[in-house]
């Protein structure tokens, strides 16, 4: 089978590097020129990474001696700092994540054609796949037949990264004045972190006169505590509101679509680079059992849609969660933390219980001892 992929974002690569193992002939073709990236760290869970074992050994091993892994979300409320254990993540940059696909689709002879912008499919193939990312074009054109419904979460964030250290995913939330700040942190190198700053829309209001880089230093004087004289480093960062893309249908004739393109998951469930890299396994899998387009793409929307789709609600509502948070910020620490932890249906109190006993004991106890009404 003659595949040509869109985009060589871990969705693209990743799927490269496996159907090229199946013996099919792929070729990937990449607006941005080999080493131009954008983004910071990357996460993933145990179990995603799990299961990018078996597919591809050498790029799981390759991408684990590059990941720092931690156990705690800590949170920090009314700056105090509340860690809650049995949390498993793992990070990695960004761009190590592609230098380490990139170069194994060049030993498995893929050809990446960089600097190539896309606009109209090329020809010749018997499965092409739409992984250009959330702006996907190829959806764009075919947008009727995909049945794309795109949303704009209410909140702005911006990705930065930082040098200051973070023991693990840390969110903060910090009013000041009437100006409501969250940041999302997590170590993901040696002396990197990703910081993302989220802000609602009435603080957005006051923010945006600013500009990117007096709104930065402001955020620096806002989370100073926590960046402890470390500045704030752009890659490209901007303000943006979050976009929401999902699509009816996941494939039309011999087009399919993965990763950002197919949809998108907000940032505080975990990162769309997983869920893009779990899209490429789920097709190829299609593929590994189905051998012609027209069986194993209905296969992969029905198999995949089946695990995908309870992970998308809860990643909405915990953006709703986020977009909202101004409502919970009168509670006290230990209620604030139940409800962060809580947030999705994700996590309930008997797998909060699971991982940190100490932690649920703890509210528990601040439940008695408060009989407030609060919760
Ligand atoms: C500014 C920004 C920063 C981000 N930083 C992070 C981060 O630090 N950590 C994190 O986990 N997630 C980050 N994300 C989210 C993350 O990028 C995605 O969830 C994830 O990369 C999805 O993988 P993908 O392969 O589907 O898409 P992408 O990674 O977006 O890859 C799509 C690729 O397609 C290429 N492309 C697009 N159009 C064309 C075309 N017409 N022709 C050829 N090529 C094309 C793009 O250049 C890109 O390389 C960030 C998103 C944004 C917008």
């Amino acid at each position: 089978m003659k595949v040509h992929i869109v985009g060589g974002g871990p969705a693209g690569l990743y799927l490269a590097i496996l159907l090229r193992q199946l013996d099919h002939k792929v070729e990937v073709w990449e607006r941005n020129p080999q080493n131009n990236t954008f983004g910071w760290g990357v996460v993933f869970s145990d179990q995603t990474l799990a299961s990018l074992q078996e597919p591809d050994p050498t790029t799981h091993r390759l991408m684990t001696q590059r990941m720092r892994t931690w156990e705690n979300v800590d949170i920090i409320h009314r700056g105090v700092c509340t860690s809650v254990a049995g949390n498993r993540f793992s990070g990695i940059a960004r761009i190590d994540l592609l230098a380490v696909l990139q170069g194994r689709c060049q030993e498995l002879g893929v050809p990446i054609h960089y600097a190539t912008d896309i606009r109209h499919i090329p020809p010749g193939a018997d499965l092409v796949v739409g992984a250009d990312g959330v702006a996907s074009r190829l959806r764009q054109r075919f947008r009727q037949r995909f049945g794309t419904q795109l949303g704009l979460g209410s909140n702005r964030y911006i990705w930065y990264g930082t040098q200051a250290p973070f023991a693990g995913l840390t969110l903060t939330f910090r009013l000041d004045g009437d100006d409501l700040f969250m940041a999302h942190s997590y170590k993901y190198s040696q002396d990197l972190s990703t910081f993302i700053v989220e802000v609602d829309e009435a603080t957005w209001r006051r923010l945006r006169y600013l500009g990117e880089a007096r709104s930065r230093r402001r955020l620096e004087q806002v989370f100073a505590p926590e960046l402890q004289g470390q500045p704030l480093l752009s890659n490209r960062s901007k303000w943006i509101r979050f976009v929401n893309v999902v699509n009816q249908h996941w494939y039309s004739g011999n087009v399919v679509l993965l990763g950002d393109a197919l949809h998108t998951a907000h940032f505080s469930i975990g990162s769309g680079t997983k869920l893009a890299m779990e899209d490429s396994l789920a097709l190829w899998q299609a593929f590994r059992t189905h051998s012609t387009v027209e069986q194993a793409l209905p296969v992969f929307e029905s198999g995949r849609r089946s695990g995908l789709d309870g992970f998308l609600a809860a990643a909405v509502t915990s953006q709703r969660w986020f977009e909202q948070a101004r409502n919970h910020m009168h509670l006290d620490v230990l209620p604030f933390c139940y409800r962060v932890m809580t947030r999705s249906s994700r996590v309930d109190d008997t797998s909060l219980q699971r991982r940190d006993p100490a932690f649920v004991a703890a509210y528990q106890q601040w439940l008695r001892l408060n009989d407030t009404g609060q919760e």
